[in-house]
C-alpha cells in the first residue's frame, strides 16, 4: 500500500474522504457536507448505474427526511404497504402490514429502481456542498500515522493518477470491501452462505388490493425467490440458494433462473406471460463481516463493513444508517480522536446489535419451524407486530420493548423439539402430526405408513423385525429424494428390491458409504406418478434439517 515519498509531497489535502458513491457514502457526505466539513466523495462508476437492492425500508423514510429526498424518492418510488411471504410447501401466503407495526413511524416504505435512486443521493451529496468525482477509483491507501493524515491514491477514467490527504477515511465501497480486504479484516459468515441470480422482467403477475405494491418473498424448496415490483409494470424476481446448487448447475444462469422459477410452483404461477427485459445478473456466496468496522483515522460503513443476506431488505437501511453514524465519527475525530474512538466503538456495536437481531431469522429461514411461524403469524403475546417492527427496520428497541422478541425465539425453540417428535405448526395455527425432524422417527414413521418396496435397516434387524419401507420417488420429481430413504441410505443400511432410478438421488446428498446403500429405488407406485401418502411435503424438511444441538 505504500508509495512514493513525492506522491505524498503532491497529495491535495482533504479533512474527510469518502471511497464509494452508494447509498452509504453518499448518506455520509450529505451530512457532513451540510454540516459545513470539507469532504471529498471518489466513486469509481458513473451514476446512473446498475445496482441490484430495489427493496427499501419503512426506517428509510426518517432518513430521507434528513437528508431532504423523501419526495424525489417517493417519486421514482411504488409505495410498499407490506412484506409477504408465499410458501410452496404450506401453498399459502400471508403479509405483514407495516400499519401493524409497534412504532407508528413505520407505516410504509417504497421499491425503487436502484440506478435512479443512487443518483438521487449522489447529487444530493453534491448539492450540499460535497465535492464528488465520479470515474475515479481508488486505488490503494496508507493509513494515517498518528495526528497525521492518511494517503489515498486514485485513478481517473482517463488514466490520471491522483493523490489525496484525508484527515479521516470512510470506507463506502460496498462489496469490494477497499479497506476489510487490504487490512485482511474480512471474514465470511460462519453460519449462512448463499447466492443469487436475478434479473428484472415485464408481464409478471403484480399484487393486487391489499397487498399491491408489497415485496413477495416466495420459500421454495431450495432457497427463496423475491419478486419487487417496480414502476413501468417492471419486476424484480431473484432466486438466492446455497452456493453449491449454484455450482452444480450445467447449464447458463439464465437457464438456471429459468429452471428455478419453472421448479416453484407459486413462481411459476405469477411467471407465466413474464418476459425478462435485460441480463440475468449473479451474486456469488457474499454474506461477510469485518472483524472491526474502524480503526485510526478510518472507518467502513455499509457493505464495506458487513453483508447480510437480502432477505428482509435491510442492506440500504444499513447502509444508510452506517453513513450518518459515520459522519458523526468523521466529524468527531476532526475535533478529538478520543471522543471519536468511544463513539465510533458505540457505532460498531449499534450496527452488530440489528444485524444480529435479523441474522438470527436470516440463519433459520430455510428451517421448517421458522417457516411454520412465519406462515401462521401467531400474535400470542405481540409476537407478530413484533416481527413486523423489525421487518420494518426498527432494530434498535431498548431491552423492556422486546418481549414478543423473546417471545418469538422462545416458541421457535418448543416449536423445534415438537418438530423432532413429529409435530408441526400449520397455517391454520393448530399443531399437527408430521414426519418427525429426528431421522430415525422420521425413518420409523416412514417404515409404518409405506409398504411397496423391501427394506431391511439394520436397526430394524436390530429390533428383530423385518419392515417393510416404501420409498417414494415419483416420476415427475424425481430429483427430489424419498424421505425415508435418506436417513436410511445415509446409514448405509438400506437394501431396497427393486431398480435403481435415475436421478432419484438429491444432489447435495452426503457420500453414499456401502455397495448396499448405493441402490436406491423407485417404487412402481410413484413412477406411475402418484404421490405418496404423506411423504412428498418432508422432502424439504430433510433438506433443510434444523440445526442438531
Ligand atoms: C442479490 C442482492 C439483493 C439485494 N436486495 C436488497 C434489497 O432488496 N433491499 C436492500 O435494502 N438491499 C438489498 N441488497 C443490499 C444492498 O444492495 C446493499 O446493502 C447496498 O447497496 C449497500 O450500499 P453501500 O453504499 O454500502 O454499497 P454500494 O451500494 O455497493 O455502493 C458502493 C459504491 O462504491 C463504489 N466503489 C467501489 N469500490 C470503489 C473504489 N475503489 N473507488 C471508488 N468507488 C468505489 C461502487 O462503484 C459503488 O457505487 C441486495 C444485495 C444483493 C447482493
Amino acid at each position: 500500500m505504500d508509495r512514493p515519498a513525492h506522491m505524498e509531497d503532491s497529495a491535495e489535502p482533504v479533512d474527510v474522504l469518502i471511497i464509494g458513491g452508494g447509498p452509504a457514502g453518499a448518506t455520509a457526505a450529505s451530512l457532513l457536507a451540510g454540516r459545513g466539513t470539507q469532504v471529498l466523495l471518489l466513486e469509481k462508476d458513473r451514476h446512473p448505474r446498475f445496482h441490484i437492492g430495489e427493496s427499501l425500508l419503512p426506517r428509510n423514510i426518517a432518513l430521507f427526511e434528513r437528508l431532504g429526498v423523501l419526495e424525489q424518492v417517493a417519486a421514482i418510488g411504488v409505495l410498499k404497504p407490506a412484506a409477504e411471504f408465499v410458501s410452496d410447501e404450506h401453498g399459502a401466503a400471508v403479509a405483514f402490514p407495516f400499519s401493524l407495526a409497534r412504532d407508528a413511524r413505520d407505516r410504509f416504505a417504497f421499491q425503487v429502481p436502484r440506478a435512479a435512486f443512487d443518483q438521487v443521493l449522489f447529487a444530493n451529496a453534491t448539492a450540499r456542498g460535497a465535492r464528488t468525482l465520479q470515474q475515479c477509483r481508488a486505488v490503494s491507501l496508507r493509513p494515517a500515522p498518528p495526528g497525521g493524515r492518511a494517503l489515498v491514491h486514485a485513478v481517473t477514467a482517463g488514466a490520471e493518477r491522483r493523490a489525496f490527504a484525508p484527515r479521516f477515511v470512510l470506507d463506502a465501497s460496498g462489496r469490494d470491501t477497499f479497506l476489510a480486504g487490504r487490512l485482511g479484516l474480512r471474514e465470511p459468515a460462519a453460519r449462512h452462505a448463499c447466492a443469487a441470480v436475478s434479473a428484472p422482467y415485464r408481464g409478471a403477475e403484480f399484487r393486487t388490493g391489499e397487498r399491491e405494491g408489497c415485496i413477495s418473498i416466495h420459500l421454495a424448496r431450495d432457497g427463496w425467490f423475491w419478486m419487487i415490483p417496480l414502476p413501468d409494470g417492471v419486476m424484480s424476481v431473484g432466486f438466492v440458494g446455497h452456493p453449491t446448487l449454484f455450482k452444480g448447475r450445467e447449464s447458463s444462469m439464465a437457464a438456471f433462473l429459468a429452471a428455478q422459477i419453472e421448479a416453484s410452483p407459486s413462481v411459476r404461477a405469477r411467471m407465466r406471460t413474464a418476459e425478462r427485459i435485460s441480463a440475468v445478473t449473479a451474486t456469488g456466496n457474499y454474506s461477510y463481516a469485518a472483524r472491526t468496522n474502524w480503526g485510526e483515522g478510518y472507518m467502513m460503513i455499509g457493505d464495506a463493513f458487513a453483508f447480510l443476506d437480502p432477505i428482509f431488505s435491510s442492506g440500504v437501511l444499513f447502509a444508510m444508517m452506517a453513513g450518518e453514524m459515520g459522519a458523526a465519527v468523521a466529524e468527531a475525530w476532526l475535533a478529538d480522536p478520543r471522543a471519536a474512538r468511544a463513539l465510533a466503538r458505540r457505532a460498531e456495536r449499534r450496527l452488530r446489535r440489528g444485524m444480529s437481531a435479523l441474522g438470527w431469522l436470516i440463519t433459520r429461514i430455510n428451517d421448517p419451524v421458522l417457516r411454520d411461524m412465519f406462515l401462521s403469524a401467531n400474535n400470542r403475546f405481540g409476537m407478530r407486530d413484533g416481527l413486523i417492527s423489525l421487518l420494518a427496520g426498527d432494530f434498535e428497541r431498548p431491552l423492556a420493548t422486546r418481549g414478543p422478541e423473546f417471545a418469538f425465539k422462545a416458541a421457535y425453540r418448543m416449536l423445534s423439539a415438537l418438530h423432532w417428535l413429529g409435530l408441526r405448526l400449520h397455517p391454520d395455527g393448530q399443531l399437527r402430526r408430521a414426519m418427525p425432524a429426528r431421522p430415525r422417527l422420521r425413518a420409523a414413521m416412514c417404515a409404518t405408513s409405506c409398504a411397496s418396496i423391501r427394506c431391511t435397516p439394520p436397526y430394524w434387524r436390530w429390533l428383530g423385525s423385518r419392515a417393510s419401507v416404501r420409498f417414494w420417488i415419483s416420476a415427475a420429481d424425481a430429483a427430489k429424494p424419498p424421505c425415508c430413504s435418506c436417513s436410511a441410505a445415509r446409514r448405509g443400511g438400506c437394501t431396497a428390491s427393486s431398480a435403481t432410478g435415475p436421478g432419484s438421488r438429491r444432489r447435495d446428498a452426503p457420500p453414499r458409504r456401502s455397495a448396499s446403500s448405493r441402490r436406491w429405488a423407485t417404487s412402481p407406485r410413484c413412477r406411475r406418478g402418484r404421490p405418496p401418502p404423506r411423504c412428498g411435503c418432508w422432502t424439504g424438511a430433510a433438506r433443510w434439517r434444523p440445526r442438531r444441538r
